[in-house]
């Protein structure tokens, strides 16, 4: 760790206590900013990393809203606007009781640098709730959004900041939240993506995020001359992200067999086809149920209990070609990475937000396997979110060819910029280097542009 890193780290130790996954980020990014800062003194004169660790605003509040027997409840919400230098701040809603600010604090730090990827104009934030939508009704889900964008409303607008969706937050919550906007402020106005169809939404947003990461794990099997053809591959998570990788993944003729929730995990050797799909979306989306429930449906499938204190998660212990993490930060640890590796897996593209730790991504990048990370490799819903600000302000819909063509073209960039990049700074393949990096020099030109704000 270089003199630079270590002063930087213990300031922010220092300024942030108790936000472990925040200087986890911080670290991760600054470790590959150090070739940058190296050649352009600049950027560490005007301090625009210590500037980017600092958030421009955090928003914090009381969301009382009363449950169906009449108790009232309290959760808090949060808001991280975290840089404004390329465009409007732009980030998810996570609603999940292990929400804090440090984690809210890592997320936006992170969509930053993410957002920049993109080539969009949009700034960097982050925000959300602990309250914990499962197993509430759909009449206190409303409750408590409506409570949660009373405050909100306050803050965020379609050139301030547009919230979109994360853990938790799907397009029911979207249209809580976007009706009570609407009613507050008296304006239809794109303030919120992820939104329906019906009521000026993007075809593909859904998909984005899933697809996006099948795309970018297709484009780094491209420098080896390979495809997703015929290639096995273990997904974590069953929700918003995973159902849609898990589809992209049949599509270009590869084989998911495993998927998961937070009670346990599902390996079905067969593969997940369309038809077992449909049943996790309806499963998901509709009944709310667990992911046991398919291991009920389809006897062939071996369903596990997930054990949170066991020092290895075994759903990475299967063998593989390719690994999409897509349910949460920190589900591969070094013995899980380690365990890919020893299966075979040479691919790794992060749907979820920092699913490796540091450890697991250093046995990754040692052994020079295709890792995407995850503001590189999950930037595809955002992206689709920038379309959708698009395409609210001209009033004006794309088809799904269009939107579909547009994600595609954007992972290939977003793919190219990390891979030039890599290179340019004499590391090549690294794409945690060329993803932290490339998504730097954009906002911090902008920064240095727009003098000490
Ligand atoms: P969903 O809420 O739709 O699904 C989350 C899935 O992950 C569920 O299966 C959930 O299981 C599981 N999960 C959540 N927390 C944990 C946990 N602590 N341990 C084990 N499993 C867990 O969220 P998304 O699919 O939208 O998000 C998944 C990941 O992708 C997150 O890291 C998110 O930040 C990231 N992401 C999402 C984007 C989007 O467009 N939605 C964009 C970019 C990144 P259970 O139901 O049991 O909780």
């Amino acid at each position: 760790m270089s003199d630079y890193v270590k002063q930087l780290m213990a300031e922010v130790k220092a300024k942030n206590p108790s936000e472990p996954e925040f200087h986890q980020a911080v670290f991760e990014v600054a470790e590959s900013l150090v070739l940058v800062l190296e050649k352009h003194p600049e950027y560490r004169s005007e301090k625009i990393l210590e500037r980017i660790i600092e958030p421009e605003r955090v928003i914090l509040f009381r969301v009382p809203w009363v449950d169906d027997q009449g108790e009232v409840r309290i959760n808090r919400g949060f808001r991280i606007e975290m840089n404004s230098a390329i465009g409007p701040y732009k980030g998810g809603l996570r609603f999940h009781p292990s929400v804090n600010l440090g984690i809210l604090k890592f997320l936006a730090f992170e969509q930053v640098f993410k957002n920049s990827l993109t080539t969009l104009p949009m700034g960097g934030g982050k925000g959300g709730s602990d309250f914990d939508p499962k197993g509430k009704s759909d009449g206190e889900v409303m409750r408590f959004c409506q409570s949660f964008m009373s405050e909100l409303q306050r803050h965020i607008g379609p050139n301030t900041d547009v919230p979109a969706g994360d853990i938790g937050v799907g397009g029911r919550e979207i249209g809580f939240l976007f009706g009570q906007y609407k009613k507050l402020r008296n304006e239809f106005t794109g303030v919120l993506t992820g939104k329906g169809l019906n009521w000026g939404g993007s075809l593909i947003r859904p998909e984005a995020t899933g697809y996006g990461a099948v795309y970018f794990a297709a484009e780094m099997l491209g420098t080896k001359n390979k495809t997703m053809e015929g290639k096995t591959c273990l997904v974590s998570g069953s929700g918003n992200v995973a159902q849609y990788t898990i589809e992209k993944i049949l599509d270009l003729g590869g084989k998911a067999v495993t998927t998961s929730d937070s009670n346990g995990y599902i390996y079905d050797e067969e593969g997940i086809d369309r038809e077992k799909l449909k049943f996790i979306m309806n499963l998901k989306n509709v009944r709310r149920g667990r992911i046991k429930e398919y291991a009920d449906k389809y006897k062939n499938a071996v369903y596990t209990p997930l054990d949170p204190n066991a020092a290895f998660n075994p759903l990475w212990d299967h063998k593989a070609d390719c690994a999409f993490p897509s349910a949460t930060q920190n589900e591969i640890n070094e013995n899980d990475a380690a365990n890919l590796l020893k299966n075979g897996i040479y691919v790794v593209s992060e749907g979820a937000n920092m699913p490796t730790t540091i450890e697991g991504v250093n046995l990754f990048l040692d052994k020079k396997i295709l890792y995407g990370p995850g503001k590189a490799a999950n930037a595809g819903g955002v992206a689709v979110s920038g379309l959708e600000m698009a395409q609210n302000s001209m009033r004006f819909g794309w088809t799904r060819e269009e939107v579909d063509n547009r994600l595609a073209m954007i992972m290939k960039s977003i793919h190219n910029t990390c891979v030039e990049t890599a290179d340019k700074f004499g590391t090549p393949g690294n794409y945690v280097n060329g993803a932290n990096i490339g998504g730097f020099i954009k906002v911090a030109d902008s920064m240095l542009d727009q003098g000490i704000v």
